[in-house]
């Protein structure tokens, strides 16, 4: 079956997708996949809310890796597993 994205592809093109910087085809079956992927879903959403508040950051003296670990946790305790 063809059109179907895997777990792998949609993970693979998670940061272009983030970015658009695929075609609407390709970025509509990887927002179809997270739609109906619940552990991708959370991967995207993760890393799209990371890379704006690394945005949000712009270069200023917020350390990324602090930062990601509390997006972590926050994620985390919003939906327990
Ligand atoms: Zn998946």
């Amino acid at each position: 079956m063809s059109g179907s994205t895997g777990c792998r592809e949609a993970i693979a093109l998670l940061e272009d997708w983030l970015k658009a910087e695929l075609t609407p085809e390709v970025a509509e079956q990887v927002r179809a996949h997270f739609d109906r992927c619940r552990p991708c879903f959370r991967h995207a959403e993760f890393e799209r809310r990371f890379l704006a508040e690394l945005e949000a950051a712009g270069r200023g003296d917020r350390c990324p890796e602090r930062l990601r670990a509390e997006l972590l946790r926050e994620i985390r305790g919003a939906d327990p597993a």
